[in-house]
C-alpha cells in the first residue's frame, strides 16, 4: 500500500506518531495563547538548530516560500550573485531574476565545487547580496557555508543561505558563519509535515530590508507579529502544521541537538560505506571544503540500468528512494537519511538497494549491508 511505503527521500520524510497526532484535532484560534505558545516552542528549538540568537520567523509555505522571502526582502532592486552547483542553486537564481536589479549566476557543474574566485571578483564588482545552497540536495554535496560567509562579510555583502535540507540534520551556525538570512523547510530534517518554512534574519540584514517586499512575504510584518504576546503571524497560518512542527521540535529538543547531528553523521557514514563496498561511484566531486552531504547520499546508477527499473526494484520492497532531477535522471539515485530515520529503516534500504545493484549485473566488491552495519552497530 502506498501509504505504508517507507519514504527514504530527501524530504518529505516519515513523521513520528506524536507529530502526526498533534495535527489531528479541533481548530484553535490563531490569535490566542495556545497558538502563541506553540510558535514560541518552535522558535526556541529552531534558534538552536540555526545557530542564531535571532528568532526564526515561520511562513505558511514550503521551503521555496522561504527562499523567495529571503531574496525579495533583501535582494529586490539590488545586484545579486547566485552560487550554483545543483537544482536549488538554480532556483535561487531564477528567483533572483524576478527581484534583483541584476542577477549574476556563478555556475559550476552540478555536484562539483562552487567557484569562489568568481564570487570574489563579483563582490569586487559591487554585488550586494549573495545566495548559496548549503546542502545541495539534487547533487548530494555540502557547500562551505563558513568560507562563503567570511568572503561575503569581507565585502560587506548580505549572505542568504538555503539550509532547507541541512538545518536540523547537520551543523549550521548562522551567527558564527555570518549568514544573514537562513531558511529551513518543515518536511526535511525536522521530520514535520510539508508546508512551513522558517527564516532567520540578522540585525544587519534588518537594517537593509527593502521598502516594498511582496505582500504575503513581508518579513517585517512577520517580525512585528512574532513580537506580540502571544506570538502571532500576520495572516492566518497553517495551524495544524504549526502544531505538528511544534511536536517535531519538542522531539528534537528531547533528543538533543548534538545527538541529533551525530546521528545524522553516523547514518550518512553508513550509507557512504555501503556505496564504497558496492564499488559504485559517489556522484559529487568534493574537495577540502566541499563535503558529501550528511542528509542525502547521491550515487551513480550502474551503467546498464535506468531510473525507472532501479527505483522500481527498490520499491518492490516497500521503500522509496529518489532519482536524479532534470539531466541527472537515469544517472543517479539518492537515498535520503534525514529526520527520524532509524537504523533498521536504513539497513532495509541499503539491503534493497544492494539487491537492486546486484541485479543490474554490476560486480559488487563487498557487502554494503555489512559495511553499513559495522558503522551503525
Ligand atoms: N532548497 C533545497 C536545498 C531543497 O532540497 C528543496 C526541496 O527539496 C527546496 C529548497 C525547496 O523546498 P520546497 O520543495 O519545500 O519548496
Amino acid at each position: 500500500m502506498e501509504d505504508e511505503t517507507l519514504l527514504m527521500l530527501p524530504g518529505p520524510v516519515p513523521m513520528p506518531e506524536r507529530v502526526r497526532s498533534a495535527m489531528a484535532r479541533q481548530a484553535i484560534n490563531h490569535r490566542g495563547a495556545e497558538f502563541g505558545n506553540a510558535y514560541a516552542d518552535i522558535v526556541r528549538v529552531l534558534k538552536g538548530l540555526f545557530g542564531t540568537k535571532n528568532n526564526p520567523l515561520v511562513i505558511s509555505g514550503s521551503g521555496t516560500s522561504g527562499m523567495e522571502a529571503a531574496v525579495s526582502n533583501f535582494g529586490k532592486g539590488r545586484k545579486m550573485a547566485h552560487l550554483i552547483n545543483g537544482k536549488f542553486g538554480e532556483r535561487m537564481y531564477t528567483i533572483g531574476q524576478r527581484y534583483a536589479s541584476e542577477a549574476l549566476p556563478i555556475e559550476s557543474e552540478w555536484g562539483t565545487p562552487l567557484n569562489l574566485e568568481k564570487l570574489t571578483s563579483a563582490l569586487e564588482d559591487g554585488v550586494e547580496v549573495v545566495t548559496m545552497v548549503h546542502n545541495e540536495t539534487s547533487a548530494g554535496i555540502l557547500n562551505p557555508g563558513e568560507e562563503v560567509g567570511k568572503i561575503c562579510r569581507k565585502h560587506d555583502a548580505l549572505f542568504i543561505m538555503d539550509g532547507v535540507t541541512s538545518i536540523g540534520g547537520d551543523v549550521f551556525k548562522a551567527d558564527d558563519w555570518f549568514v544573514d538570512v537562513a531558511i529551513v523547510g518543515s518536511q526535511k530534517c525536522l521530520a514535520a509535515p510539508a508546508g512551513l518554512a522558517a527564516v532567520s534574519v540578522s540585525d544587519r540584514a534588518w537594517d537593509r530590508v527593502v521598502k516594498n517586499p511582496p505582500y504575503y512575504l513581508d518579513l517585517p510584518a512577520y517580525k512585528k507579529n512574532a513580537a506580540k504576546d502571544p506570538m502571532e503571524t500576520p495572516y492566518t497560518p497553517a495551524v495544524p502544521i504549526f502544531l505538528a512542527l511544534r511536536e517535531a521540535c519538542l522531539i528534537i529538543e528531547e533528543e538533543g541537538i548534538e545527538n541529533r547531528i551525530s546521528r545524522h553523521h553516523k547514518m550518512a557514514k553508513a550509507v557512504r560505506s555501503a556505496v564504497a563496498a558496492w564499488g559504485v561511484d559517489m556522484f559529487p566531486k568534493t574537495d577540502a571544503i566541499h563535503q558529501y552531504s550528511n542528509t542525502v547520499t547521491a550515487a551513480c546508477i550502474p551503467a546498464n540500468s535506468n531510473d525507472k527499473d532501479f527505483r522500481g526494484s527498490v520499491k518492490k520492497f516497500g521503500i522509496q528512494i529518489a532519482g536524479g532531477q532534470d539531466h541527472l535522471k537515469d544517472k543517479i539515485f539518492r537515498i535520503g537519511h534525514m529526520g527520524a530515520v532509524s537504523a533498521p529503516e536504513l539497513l532495509a534500504t541499503i539491503a534493497a538497494t544492494e539487491y537492486t545493484i546486484r541485479k543490474t549485473g554490476h560486480k559488487v566488491t563487498d557487502s554494503g549491508v555489512m559495511a553499513a552495519a559495522e558503522v551503525l552497530g
